[in-house]
Formats: C-alpha cells, structure tokens, sequence
C-alpha cells in the first residue's frame, strides 16, 4: 500500500523536486506551503511522514512539530533545514522531530532517510504480533522501570512516561540488550535504521532526553551509562 508523505515548505521550486522524486520512488505526496496549512493537513489526512521545513511563513516548522507531539500525534518528521547552525538541530530534536536533513540535500540520502523512517514506524506498529518472540512481549523491566512491547509503554514506579517513538525504540532496544556497550554508529545502524551514518550528535541528544526521563538524577545516570570513548550501555537489570 502506498504510503504518504506530507511535504510542508514554502520553497516551491524545493517542494516540486520532493514531490517529483518521492511520487518516482511509489509515495502518495501533499504539499502545504505555509505552517498553518500544513498543520491542518497533518491533522486531517494522517500523512505517514512529515518533510518539514523550519523558516516557514504563518507558523514555523518548531512550533508546527511541537504543536503535533502535545496532541499525541507520532508521525515520523523529517526536518529539512537550511542552516548549519547546531542549535537549530538541537532544538529541533528536543521538540520532537526524529530527524533533521541539512540542505543543500542529495535526493538519494533523503529518499534513504524517508524510508528508513517509515520501516522503523511500520516495524513498531506490526512487531507485538508478528516479528518478536513471544516471551518479549510480556513485560521488560530495570530498576523502577517496566517497559511493555505488546503496549508500546513505559512506565516509572507505575507512572506512564511520554516518550516519543524514538526515545521508545532506543530504550526498548537497550532493555533488551542489557550490559552490552554500543557505539553511537551501531546505534545510529540498529536504532535509526540507517544503512550509513547520519550526524552522530542525534545520537546523544536522543539519549539525552531519554535520561530526563528514565533517569532520577539525569545528569549522574545509573541505569542508561556513558562508556567514555565507546559509546552507551544500559546497566539496569
Ligand atoms: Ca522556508
């Protein structure tokens, strides 16, 4: 079944050459060109990607993300961003959005990152009754957290926690692995299934909103660990 992507930038010259390549590549596109619009499309068709520009008129491509993550909405969104400013990576993360593509662009990395992106979402949604053996999905548990793959939720003493779809794969990820030490490249292979390297540093401010959340004393973690010059382990058991 074809899968739809919703493009919302206001550079229409960028968004024909996305629709183009993406309609090639057996994608269904929408196209919003301000950040109200594209909002109100995403709420409307349920679109199974967002490409999401930043500098947009109405509403920017931040606010729109934030705006979708408070109403519980966990589509996949690709932040296309034409500044090398690390802040705006950074903030864009912590707002929600799994990943961010820098531009200038190459069509072939942002076709792989969109469908690396959807596999991963379509892996979560079918992985409770097909792909998992069955004793993982009862419950998983470290320290006071219990984590339950058939419900895709985590818990903190018996508090739900609000993860976003990342921060969920990466922690179910290290809660089935636990003691074992991963690098940042293995992680960005496994976690984020990308077949090559993104940026690394999506990497660590990932598992750094996971600590704000996992993690009584955030910044002195004893269950999600830095493994100096290696990568992260996750020591709970
Ligand atoms: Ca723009």
């Amino acid at each position: 079944m074809g899968k739809t992507i919703l493009i919302v930038e206001d550079e229409q010259a960028i968004s024909d050459i996305l629709a183009f390549n993406l309609v090639r590549a057996g994608y269904e596109t929408l196209s919003a060109t301000d950040g109200q619009t594209g909002l109100d499309m995403a709420r409307a068709y349920n679109p199974d990607l967002i490409l999401l520009d930043i500098m947009l008129p109405v509403l920017d491509g931040f606010s729109l993300c934030r705006r979708l993550r408070e109403e519980g909405s966990a589509v996949p969104v690709l932040m296309l961003t034409a500044r090398e400013d690390e802040a705006d990576k950074v903030l864009g993360l912590e707002l929600g959005a799994d990943d961010y593509i820098t531009k200038p662009f190459s069509m072939r990395e942002l076709l792989a990152r969109v469908g690396a992106n959807i596999r991963r979402a379509a892996a979560d949604e079918q992985a409770p009754s097909a792909s998992r053996p069955a004793a993982e999905t009862e419950f998983l548990t470290a320290g006071p957290l219990t984590l339950s793959p058939s419900g895709m939720e985590v818990r903190k003493r018996g508090a739900l926690l609000a993860l976003s779809q990342r921060e969920y794969d990466l922690l179910l990820f290290f809660m089935r692995r636990p003691g074992n030490v991963f690098s940042r490249e293995e992680l960005m292979r496994d976690v984020w299934n990308y077949e090559y390297y993104g940026d690394l540093r999506t990497v660590d401010v990932t598992i750094r909103r996971l600590r704000e959340k996992i993690e009584d004393s955030p910044g002195n973690p004893t269950l999600l660990l830095t493994k100096r010059g290696t990568g992260y382990l996750f020591a709970g058991g």
